[in-house]
């Protein structure tokens, strides 16, 4: 009967990422984020970037399926 080796135990510490080098990517998604909030939620009547449906029409699903109310 043959029994594997026991697998190394690695000492190494968990890698570490400093806040600074993540700021700007959170930031960044942040901003996404809120860019595809306002577009499936906001972006209608009064508050519209753009005059036509067109947008509104695009992201119509994604409106019903978040529960936005719509229609
Ligand atoms: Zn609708």
């Amino acid at each position: 009967m043959a029994y594997a080796a026991p697998l190394p135990i690695s000492a190494e510490r968990p890698l570490s990422i400093p806040v600074r080098e993540i700021a700007p990517w959170a930031l960044f998604a942040f901003t996404l984020a809120a860019v595809v909030v306002y577009f499936v939620g906001f972006e209608q009547g009064t508050l519209a970037i753009f005059s036509s449906d067109y947008m509104h029409e695009f992201v119509h699903d994604a409106r019903h399926l978040a529960g936005l109310p719509c229609h």
